[in-house]
């Protein structure tokens, strides 16, 4: 017997279960049939903000940034190559604070960009301030004990 876990769907949300040991199968999902991780950041919205944040067995990484932050975006692609090296341990997600303020003032966001580490819920750890790829990993895992 295998332990399941959830894993909310990129795309279209589903909450998909899977035996813990096919997570690195590139599964797809059983509603829209996308892959589940395709190794780069998801746009997190009021839609599937909860699903990730919340229902997820994987911790939720999320950048809060918006579109005229210089620092957001130059950390940009550090934090694409940071998906694709923490996938499918992780899930990694950009939030626009622009677009997304009742998210953005529910954790208090007042610089960007600031990296929340979820689990279950839960806010692990906090970060302001633009980083590297390899910072971020080495921050996800080590807040997260993998
Ligand atoms: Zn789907």
């Amino acid at each position: 017997m295998t332990e399941s876990m959830f894993i909310p769907c990129p795309h279209c949300s589903a909450i998909n279960r899977i035996p813990a040991d096919r997570l690195y199968d590139h599964g797809t999902c059983g509603r829209c049939k996308k892959g589940l991780f395709d190794g780069r950041p998801i746009e997190l919205s009021a839609a599937n903000f909860e699903a990730h944040a919340v229902r997820g067995d994987v911790p939720l990484l999320v950048d809060f940034w918006a579109p005229w932050c210089g620092p957001c975006r130059s950390m940009a692609p550090a934090f694409s190559s940071a998906a694709a090296q923490l996938e499918p341990l992780f899930r990694l997600g950009k939030l626009n604070t622009e677009e997304e303020r009742e998210i953005a003032s529910r954790y208090s966001i007042r610089s960007i960009p600031t990296l929340i580490l979820f689990h279950r819920g839960k806010e692990l750890a906090r970060q302001s301030g633009a980083m590297g790829s390899d910072e971020i990993t080495r921050w996800a895992r080590s807040h997260a004990g993998r």
